[in-house]
Formats: C-alpha cells, sequence, structure tokens
C-alpha cells in the first residue's frame, strides 16, 4: 500500500532497497554505538533491522571504526541479517574512504555533509575524493545538509547577494534557502565528478517543524532525487514523536519524502528501536504502509470507572506485537488487520463494526457481557473472568482463516 504518489521520479537502489518514485517510503534508522565495539554495534544495529529499520547507518568517524566495518557488516550477514549499512562520514571521510577500501566496499552508502567537506571553498577536492570513491565502488551517496553545520562559505555568499537586494530578505529566509542551495550545488558537484544521477539522495535537516517543512517543499520544486525525511535534534520523549510526526505527516502527505529517519534522544538506557517503530507508525496512520495490525480504543471517561478495558487494550495490543514475527513469515496480509477495543455499549458496537474483529466491553452498570464482532457481524457474546483470552482465541482463530500461508 502507498496511496499518496510521490513527487520523486528518480529511483535510487540502497543494497537492495529501492527508494524513490513509486517505491514503499524506507524506514531507516541510525545506531548509537562505539562503531569500533563490533559486538555492541552488530547487537543493535540486528535490534534496529529486526524491529523494521529497512537501512541502517553507523557513524564511521576514525580508523578503529572504518577498520570494524566489514566485520560488522560480515557479522550481520552470518547472522541472517541482510540489512544495508550506511556509513555516517564528517571531516575525514575523504581519508577513511582511501585508507580502508574493505571499509568503502562493504557499506552501501555513504552519508556526505557537505558542511565539514570543503565544498564551497576554493579547493574542493576532499568532497570529490568521497565522490570518486562513490564511483569506483559504485556506491549511491546521501547529500546531507544540517543546519547545525551548514556550509559557511556558501551561507556568507548567499548572505552578501542578499544585501545587495533591493528588499533583502530576512536573515532565516537565508538560512533556509542555504540549506537548499547548499544540497543542490553539492548534487551538481557530485554528478560533475562522475556520479550518476540515480546514485544521488538529498536532505536537508532542521530542527523546527515550519522550517523543514519550508525547506523540503522548496527542495523538492527544485530537483527529482529522492528525499531523505527526517527532523533533526527532534528530542526527547514525546515532545520528539510529536514534533516528527508533525513535520513528516504534512510533507509525506504532500508526496515529499521516500525515506524517513526519527531522530529521537533515547531516554537514557532506553530502547533505540523507538525510533523505528516511530516511523512505522507515522506511515501507518498516514495510510501509506502497514507494518503491524493497528488497535482502535476509546479513551474511556466516566462510563468505565474501571481499568479493565485499558488493561485489556494494552493486553491485545502486546498480543499482536509479540505474534507479528510469525504471523509476518505466515500469515501475509495480517499487517492491515484492524482491531477495536471498547469501554462501552455507546461508541462500541459501531466502532467494532468498522474493525476485522471488535469487543465492545461493559462498562460501569451494564450487563457483564461482551458482545464480539467479525468482520462487522455480531459473532459471539463473551462473558466472565476469560474474556481476553476467549478474545485472543477468536483472534487466533480470525488470522489463521483470513490470512491463510501462501
Ligand atoms: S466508548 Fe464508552 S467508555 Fe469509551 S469513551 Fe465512548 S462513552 Fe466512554
Amino acid at each position: 500500500m502507498d496511496a499518496l504518489p510521490r513527487r520523486t521520479t528518480v529511483v535510487v537502489h540502497v543494497g537492495g532497497v529501492a527508494i524513490g518514485s513509486g517505491h514503499p517510503i524506507v524506514v531507516q534508522s541510525m545506531t548509537n554505538t562505539d562503531t569500533a565495539d563490533v559486538r555492541s554495534t552488530v547487537d543493535q544495529a540486528a535490534a534496529l533491522a529486526r524491529a523494521g529499520s529497512e537501512l541502517v547507518r553507523i557513524t564511521v568517524n576514525n580508523d578503529d571504526a572504518a577498520k570494524a566495518v566489514p566485520r560488522i557488516v560480515e557479522e550481520l550477514d552470518r547472522a541472517g541479517i541482510r540489512v544495508p549499512i550506511i556509513g555516517d562520514f564528517h571531516y575525514n571521510g575523504h581519508i577513511l574512504l582511501k585508507k580502508y577500501p574493505e571499509c568503502a566496499r562493504a557499506l552501501a552508502k555513504y552519508r556526505i555533509n557537505p558542511g565539514n567537506v570543503n565544498i564551497g571553498r576554493k579547493h574542493d577536492e576532499n568532497f570529490r575524493a568521497m565522490i570518486e570513491t562513490a564511483v569506483e565502488y559504485n556506491r549511491p551517496v546521501r547529500i546531507g545538509v544540517n543546519w547545525g553545520s551548514l556550509d559557511q562559505t556558501l551561507l556568507m555568499r548567499l548572505m552578501d547577494e542578499n544585501a545587495r537586494k533591493p528588499q533583502p530578505a530576512d536573515a532565516r529566509t537565508v538560512m533556509l534557502e542555504a540549506m537548499v542551495v547548499s544540497a543542490l550545488e553539492s548534487a551538481q558537484a557530485a554528478e560533475r565528478y562522475g556520479l550518476g544521477h540515480d546514485k544521488i539522495i538529498l536532505s536537508a535537516k532542521v530542527s523546527g517543524v515550519q522550517d523543514l517543512i519550508s525547506v523540503y517543499r522548496s527542495l523538492a520544486a527544485r530537483c527529482d532525487y529522492p528525499l531523505h525525511l527526517g527532523l533533526t535534534e527532534a528530542g526527547l520523549g514525546s515532545k520528539g514523536i510529536v514534533a516528527t510526526t508533525a513535520a513528516l505527516a504534512v510533507l509525506l502527505q504532500e508526496g515529499i519524502g521516500d525515506t524517513i529517519r526519527a531522530s529521537l534522544t533515547p531516554a537514557p538506557n532506553g530502547d533505540r528501536t523507538e525510533e523505528v517503530l516511530v516511523c512505522q507508525q507515522i506511515l501507518q496512520s498516514l495510510g501509506l504502509r502497514s507494518f503491524a495490525p493497528q488497535v482502535t480504543a476509546c479513551p474511556g471517561c466516566g462510563r468505565t470507572t474501571s481499568t479493565f478495558f485499558q488493561e485489556m487494550a494494552e493486553q491485545i495490543q502486546t498480543y499482536l506485537r509479540e505474534r507479528m514475527p510469525v504471523w509476518r513469515e505466515r500469515h501475509p496480509g495480517v499487517e492491515e488487520m484492524r482491531v477495536a477495543v471498547m469501554g462501552c455499549v455507546v461508541n462500541g458496537p459501531g466502532e467494532s463494526k468498522h474493525a476485522n474483529l471488535g469487543i465492545s466491553l461493559p462498562g460501569t452498570f451494564e450487563e457483564p457481557k461482551a458482545p464480539v464482532f467479525v468482520d462487522g457481524r455480531l459473532a459471539t457474546t463473551l462473558k466472565g473472568d476469560n474474556i481476553v483470552a476467549d478474545f485472543i482465541g477468536i483472534l487466533e482463530d480470525y488470522v489463521a482463516r483470513k490470512y491463510p500461508a501462501n
């Protein structure tokens, strides 16, 4: 399912993953382990891939990290995890890629930040060296502009040009324009140095929602490269999730964005895979892709004074998530199933009828019984202490019947 047409017409292949045009929007993530620590990086990359990350990026920041890259890719391969690994380079990528050809070969894509290679200066041999390595190994590149490391030479040039205009724009507008120009001019330079048009993905990340929307609208209007979309430094907890969702939803709805990442700050010892689940939920909520069955649950109100239905909604959501790895293999299409768990008779039967499977629990003072709807029809009514287990039994039967193995 990819309901909205993308603006991009170019398709870039990263390992076995196609990005752009009519291809499904790709979920990606990044490790936060020390890349030189092969074991930790392999474990985290594997966890991200198992959670559904279709590309995983790792930082390649020094000699030890570059030496570790081929071992990381090999170990993932040995564990049966075929996720393409992307190298994130800053400042010294031109040195590391030349010095460690096995690293250059093992990576499926290189991320280059034009703000910290010397593009825009008089000589841009560092940028050129990275592009030539990409050409040599036939690897695609993401030209990833970030406002925290924007090319200062370019920014000054645009500021000077702006100052000479009869009606100069404000500094913020010039800065956002500099982000877009940095990405586009770097892409032109990369093509001049031999990189194919279909080997380039662009990003231009800022941390403000409205700024991100402006930058990507401009970028999408001025090029046909696939776009990597993400709000940089989105932040912690609900703030990071909501800000990322707000920005990405607007752009995705307009057909902008071919691969996405949620740059969330995890809680100390938190689960890094949360950023993958957030990306999946954004895409599924917009109806762009399906990853797991969705549970519709009412918020509860004064008609549900016990926590029974909240607990039941949670138990069913957890059950669905835990069963998905097996179901995904055995029951294709199950990720599009919708389940409703509702708190009382007011909206319960109605909402349940719109789901594949729905249960309407008894509210306070209602008769202690729970009607179950299957494909919109009342199938049975559950009573007693085993409502959750009984409902899960109905769920398993439904999945086996409705989504048979190929
Ligand atoms: S379905 Fe019932 S319990 Fe749930 S919010 Fe509506 S009225 Fe309240």
